[in-house]
């Protein structure tokens, strides 16, 4: 049960209901969220009386949420969170395309990848700069210096940029650059690291750890919410299955079946979720056609000299193609949607 309190601020009238709780031994914690605090009960709350607590001047509405997951519940707020940067709307009705390396490698490889992530339609450039390799020996990424490239990047071309942080050590500094910052699959479960993203001031983007159930997805997006950062994109980038065709399986329905339970935007990354370029245009319509909100695709100028994921980089033409499907798929997606059908 969550009780969600009423905007105007008064102590006295909160403390006279903490004090409530209290008398009857129940536990609570108090929750800042879009201006308004919301208490929730840290002890079981079915001795709680909801026509009672109604009474209290300062509450606005209680509501009965058994899920485990509450601030990013629709539950609680039940318009699309839609999020902002750089005046490109997130969650809205028109897909967000962020594209750009796997990692930043050099000045000219960064810069020509954005002139044509941005000619070609892209809203926001991505690029890695401390990579989280599965082998300690491949390339770990430029760290400070590909920040400052990234941004360079940034500069010449008004893209807005985003880069994985790995280490909450980094965040301060990370943050002065990038618009969005990254929590990569395999730190999804990495608590304090959402911790501190959550106390950050930029839009995260949370990728789901590769075998995240839907739930424990959401659990992440629930401790960055906790400490305050609303400005959360969700991003499916595949699961571990027994396939051997493709480096993950990218799963799809987690867009419709999450989108009904959360009000959070979700992108999905068939980049990582296919591993292989050939597969990453129809995996985008798929995408796109299941109701993602956007797409983050890895171009790279010559994807065989690429210094990780190779095998997963469209090259310009590949991008250029995928980007004119994409646009039309979302044209016929407006006209589809405003079409009613007569039978
Ligand atoms: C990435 O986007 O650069 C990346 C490492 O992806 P993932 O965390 O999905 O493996
Ligand atoms: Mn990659």
């Amino acid at each position: 049960m969550l009780i969600v309190l009423k905007e105007r601020d008064n102590s006295e009238e909160l403390d006279r209901l903490l004090s409530y709780f209290n008398k009857r031994g129940i536990e609570t914690y108090l929750i800042k969220s879009d201006n308004r605090t919301i208490i929730e009960f840290s002890s079981e709350d079915s001795n709680v009386d909801k026509k009672q607590i109604m009474s209290f001047p300062v509450v606005d509405r209680v509501i009965d949420i058994k899920d485990p997951f509450r601030l990013v519940n629709r539950k609680l707020i039940e318009k699309d969170t839609i999020i902002e940067t750089n005046n490109i709307p997130i969650g809205g009705d028109a897909p967000v395309i962020i594209a750009g390396p796997c990692s930043v490698e050099n000045e000219r490889q960064i810069i020509d990848t954005a002139w044509i992530v941005k000619e070609h339609g892209g809203h926001i450039l991505r690029g890695g700069v401390f990579k989280p390799r599965t082998s300690p020996y491949s390339f770990q990424g430029l760290r400070k210096e590909g920040i400052h490239l990234l941004f360079k990047a940034k500069q010449e071309t008004g893209l807005p940029i985003i880069s994985e942080v790995v280490d909450s050590g980094d965040i301060p500094y990370l943050e002065k650059y990038v618009d969005i910052l990254q929590v990569g699959s395999r730190n999804m479960q990495n608590y304090e690291l959402l911790k501190a993203v959550g106390r950050a001031d930029k839009p995260v983007l949370l990728k789901r750890a590769m075998s995240a159930t839907l739930n424990e997805f959401l659990m992440s997006a629930e401790y960055i919410m906790m400490e305050g950062n609303r400005q959360i994109i969700l991003c499916e980038r595949g699961i571990r299955t027994f396939t051997d065709h493709s480096r993950n399986t990218l799963d799809l329905s987690i867009v419709p079946a999450i989108k009904q339970i959360t009000h959070l935007p979700i992108i999905v990354d068939p980049s990582h979720g296919t591993g292989r370029s050939d597969l990453v245009e129809s995996m985008s319509l798929a995408a796109l056609a299941a109701g993602a909100q956007g797409l983050m695709i890895e171009v790279h100028p010559e994807p065989q000299q690429s210094l990780s994921d190779a095998n997963q980089a469209l090259n310009p033409l590949q991008f250029s193609n995928l980007m004119h499907k994409v646009q039309h798929f979302i044209e016929w997606q407006k006209a589809y949607a405003n079409h009613s059908p007569a039978y």
